[in-house]
């Protein structure tokens, strides 16, 4: 069972242990709504984020479809007029040109082997260029005739220099019998950047969303990285999405960069804040009301249960006496001459007199024993499993004894007097107030008997 001291001790701690628990619910109150705030803000911006990235990957394909049908412009140009002459091929190469300005070049290659191409000033290099022949080119090309159909390669970098994606297109003559008969390509290179440019991709930093491509050759997302960072393919927060092109497939990365949490030290603050005032909150209005009822329980001057206390407890205690065979016996203590000593020394030493009494029935007490204060100078005490006979006895001598007390700011030591009443708890005994009552009868035989007899 714990100790009186230590019961006292725990509830002590109480409001600050309930300010403690509360400051830390409020705090996870609170912050479970920013936690659900910043998952709503994160899905939203999620959204905003798929949006953009799906308006770059229409614009993406927009612009390489368009540059297909270019292709298919060359490509029926040549089955419309196989014996085209150099002058009609600038006609046509330069229209188309003019419709996309972004074409590095055209070219068309008879048999895989590039023998026109427009412009021819800086492009000349590529003139002769043998297809597969060109371990760079000749997969494509070769996939290409497999698949008879146009087929989208690079980006890569170009026979005569720079970067292009190539646009190429299998131009397949009908014979008189109906059997296919490939003639060769037609191929458009397009400069890449302009049509990123246009599609809204920026690789820069002042972007507020970064960027990358995958699927070099229309490989998807089994092919190269060949624009942005290769690591935001795995990163969580970026969104994939497949960007068609003509003949595969190429793969968009896109993610917000992050933006600056101003706020977040400060809510994380303001949330500290009230969640330390929620709980010191709890624990004042737990620490007043521990007060009130302590005051209300409790002598103030000595810190010993009151009359009120002793009759709460006391009935209880009187109650089980009665039921266990009533082994019980009350002291009513009355301090003999306490005016003298008020008048003597003053009113502040007359309640250090009152202390010292307290203390010294603490002392000499159990803690199971019931101790109040129940009057200006007088004192019970409920000893529960104390019949009268030796232990009583050697209890009120070991009283009597230890009631010497120094008189305080003064050198003077008062060897003081109390009067006890006792009463034994039996089962003629109706209630703990005729106890009471027999005690304080008790008590003012004792204060006569003692009191010095007139001549
Ligand atoms: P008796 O021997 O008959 O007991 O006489 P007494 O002088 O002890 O007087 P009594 O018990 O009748 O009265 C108690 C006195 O205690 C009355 C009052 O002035 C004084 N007193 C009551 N409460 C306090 C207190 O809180 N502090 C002090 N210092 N004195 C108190
Ligand atoms: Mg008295």
């Amino acid at each position: 069972m714990p100790s009186r001291r230590q019961a006292f001790l725990v509830s002590r701690k109480l409001p600050w242990i309930a300010g403690v628990l509360v400051a830390g619910g409020v705090w996870t109150v609170l912050q479970s709504f920013i936690w659900l705030e910043q998952d709503r803000r994160n899905q939203a911006e999620r959204a905003v984020l798929q949006a953009e990235a799906a308006t770059v990957r229409a614009r993406l394909e927009s612009e390489l479809n368009a540059t297909l049908s270019l292709s298919l412009g060359l490509s029926t140009f040549v089955l419309a007029k196989p014996d085209f002459s150099q002058a009609d091929l600038v006609r046509v190469a330069a229209s188309l040109i003019r419709l996309q300005p972004a074409i590095r070049s055209v070219a068309l290659a008879p048999d895989n082997v590039i023998r026109h191409i427009y412009p021819l000033a800086g492009n000349q290099k590529a003139l002769g260029l043998r297809y597969l022949e060109t371990p760079t080119q000749r997969d494509a090309v070769l996939r290409l005739m497999r698949e008879q159909r146009p087929v989208t390669a690079g980006p890569i970098e170009l026979v005569q220099g720079g970067v292009g994606i190539i646009n190429r297109i299998p131009i397949i003559f009908t014979r008189p019998d109906g059997s296919p008969h490939y003639w060769g390509l037609a191929s458009v290179a397009i400069n890449p950047y302009p049509v990123f440019e246009r599609a809204g991709i920026r690789t820069d930093p002042a972007g507020a969303v970064r960027y990358a491509l995958r699927g070099r050759d229309g490989l998807g997302a089994q092919g190269e990285v060949f624009l942005g960072e290769a690591g935001l393919f795995k990163d969580p927060d970026a969104v994939l999405m497949d960007v068609v092109i003509p003949g595969g497939r190429w793969q968009l990365a896109a993610r917000a960069l992050a933006p600056a949490d101003g706020y977040g030290l400060w809510m994380q603050a303001l949330l500290v804040l009230l969640a330390a005032g929620a709980g010191t909150l709890t624990a004042y209005s737990l620490l007043v009301h521990q007060r009130i009822r302590s005051m209300a329980l409790h002598d103030h001057l000595t810190g010993l249960a009151n009359r009120h206390q002793f009759k709460l407890r006391g009935q209880d205690m009187f109650a089980l006496a009665r039921r266990n065979g009533c082994r019980l016996t009350l002291l009513n203590i009355d301090i003999d001459d306490f005016k003298t000593i008020n008048d003597t020394y003053g009113h502040a030493a007359g309640d250090a007199v009152l202390v010292h009494v307290a203390n010294t029935l603490r002392t000499c007490c159990r803690e199971s024993d019931l101790l109040a204060r129940v009057g200006g100078d007088e004192f019970v005490v409920l000893l529960p499993n104390t019949p009268a006979g030796p232990p009583l006895g050697a209890l009120l001598d070991r009283l009597q004894a230890e009631m010497d007390v120094a008189v305080p700011g003064t050198d003077t030591s008062i060897k003081l007097r109390i009067s006890v009443g006792v009463a034994a708890c039996s089962d003629a005994t109706p209630s703990l107030d005729a106890l009471m009552s027999h005690a304080d009868e008790a008590m003012y035989r004792a204060k006569d008997t003692s009191r010095p007899q007139p001549d």
